[in-house]
């Protein structure tokens, strides 16, 4: 027998749960199905110990604000990256003041966002980014720092031990966010949970077939007792995270012809010392090494989680064929077709510096990683830090031409008639959430966007403006979103460490 319901979402990730949230503020009345196949809300890319819990807003990560050829640096990709998080802080913010979600201290925490480089060329590039970008009104607050007192006194764990007669240099900006993406999921999920929203943990969606009405018949199997169940939908999002591109392909849209997908595993490297977490109070984001792709741009991170402070160091690549933590290794083979072998071949051939460039970094033995930290922490040591599986990412590989691009960034891809649309990519990811998941309502729902517009401006009231072109409106959204988000800490300004218990 074949069940109705209006919308289906596939996966328990941040990205499903955000759209889910949206849609029940916007269209209370439909009923939602939300299945995922493994037994646990946000297990895969969500999961706060997969990723980095950076709230990406370009205040750090240098791979955003690239030199030119003339020297100059290029801030246009940092000030849209920035104002998609604007976004998301404003629905969070919404959301806590609405019931949406709880306690935001449990997903959202101030955490200072730096950018560190050494070498004379590079502490030239860091000052002519903080000139470019200390002037644009989103990135006010934002200072350089060169002197090593003053280094010493911000990242005493960073400075114990190095050698300052190479310089270095800093740009440093205090409202920053730490962000436990799953903490963030389970709260909207219980929401959805509470709203009506069937979530049927453990069943694996095996295909999507479009019906002759526009509708689509999905059919998903229980991973514990076998048996399968087919629910009919009128729209489909594909929230499946690395299992995306597969699920899609099986759609048999044309959209996603041409597309292809490239994995790529990491670790982290988790301090298990309390001390060393205490003296240290800041994500700090340094430079790729020349030759290597902007996904490998070593940080030291301090984490909150679950009321902890953590840190954590890397990410090292790897490299496996699966397309999830818990994936097959058949993933990526199962993925060739016709349409996409050409764009996989040519980004075989074009991305050579990566492949070789995860190849070194696989032949890395644990003591060999703890070496490469030495440049953030001199003093480095072996015991003080495990070493932890990171999420999957699965970059998107486009056609182009005759061959195909590899792209780092994220991409919703939807039906042209709107009934069926998913998320490819990795980055900026989780931060942008919101924005993206706009981005579908707007692409699949032309006909009820117009009626939903003044409640998605109640949750976001930049909507439509750029804050960057706007600074009444930053202004007012900036405070609001601090306010509603319990990110106005008194001690934040005062740029030192905190104790390791932050709850
Ligand atoms: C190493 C690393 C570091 C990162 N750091 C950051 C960061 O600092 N800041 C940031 O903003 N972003 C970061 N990201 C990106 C961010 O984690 C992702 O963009 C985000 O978590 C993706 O959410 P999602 O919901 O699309 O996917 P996921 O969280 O992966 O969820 C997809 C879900 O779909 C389920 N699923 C898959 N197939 C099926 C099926 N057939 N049937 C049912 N369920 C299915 C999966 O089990 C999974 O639970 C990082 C990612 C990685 C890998």
């Amino acid at each position: 027998m074949t069940e109705k319901t209006d919308v289906v979402l596939i996966g328990a990730g941040i990205m499903s749960a955000t759209l889910g949230a949206l849609l029940r503020q916007v269209q209370p009345d439909w009923s939602i199905t939300m299945f995922e196949r493994l037994d646990a809300a946000a297990p895969e890319s969500s999961d706060p110990w997969n990723n980095a819990g950076t709230g990406h807003s370009a205040l750090c990560e240098l791979n955003y604000s690239p030199q030119q050829a003339d020297g100059s640096v290029d801030v246009s990709k940092a000030v849209d990256i920035n104002e998609r998080f604007q976004v998301s802080r404003q629905f969070w913010a919404y959301a806590v003041e609405n019931g949406v979600l709880g306690e935001p201290s449990e997903f959202i925490n101030p955490i200072p966002h730096v950018s560190f480089v050494h070498g004379a060329d590079n502490v030239d590039y860091l000052r002519k980014r903080y000139e470019a970008l200390s002037r644009h009104p989103l990135f006010e607050g934002m200072e350089y720092i060169d002197a090593p007192d003053e280094f010493a006194r911000r990242l005493p764990l960073m400075a114990k031990g190095r050698d300052y007669s190479e310089p270095v240099a800093l740009n440093w900006t205090d409202s920053g966010t730490d962000i436990d993406f799953g903490s963030l999921t389970k709260q909207l999920l219980a929401y959805l949970g509470a709203s009506g929203v069937e979530i049927a943990f453990g069943n694996a969606v095996l295909d999507l077939d479009k019906q002759s009405d526009g509708s689509w018949n999905v059919r998903s199997r229980n991973t514990r007792t076998g048996a399968t169940r087919t629910v009919n939908a009128k729209f489909v999002f594909v929230g499946a995270g690395g299992y995306a591109l597969p699920l899609l392909q099986k759609s048999g849209i044309k959209e996603i012809k041409g597309f292809a997908g490239f994995p790529v595993s990491g670790q982290f490297l988790r301090c298990t010392n309390p001390d060393l977490i205490q003296r240290h109070n800041a994500k700090v984001y340094g430079k790729a090494a020349v030759g290597a792709p902007p996904m490998s741009v070593p940080h030291l991170d301090t984490r909150v989680i679950n009321g902890r402070a953590g840190l954590l160091f890397g990410p090292y690549a790897g490299w496996t064929p699966k397309f999830l933590k818990d994936g097959k290794l058949t993933d990526l083979l199962k993925s060739v077709r016709a349409g996409n072998l050409t764009p996989m071949l040519g980004v075989g051939v074009t991305e050579l510096g990566l492949v070789k460039y995860l190849v070194s970094e696989l032949l890395k033995s644990q003591s060999g990683k703890v070496n490469t930290m030495a440049e953030f922490i001199p003093r480095a040591e072996g015991p003080d830090w495990e070493l932890i599986t990171a999420g999957q990412r699965v970059q998107i590989i486009r056609r182009k031409g005759v061959g195909g691009v590899l792209e780092l960034g994220t991409a919703v891809i939807a039906a042209a008639d709107g009934s069926v649309a998913g998320l490819l990519g990795a980055s900026p990811g989780a931060s942008t959430c919101v924005s993206a998941m706009l981005d579908v309502l707007q692409r699949c729902f032309p006909q009820e966007y117009a009626g939903w517009t003044p409640k998605l401006k109640e949750m976001v009231p930049s909507l439509g403006v750029k804050l960057s072109e706007n600074q009444a409106l930053y202004s007012e959204v900036w405070d609001w979103s601090n306010k509603a988000l319990h990110l106005t800490r008194d001690d934040v300004s005062d740029n030192t460490p905190t104790p390791a218990g932050v709850a």
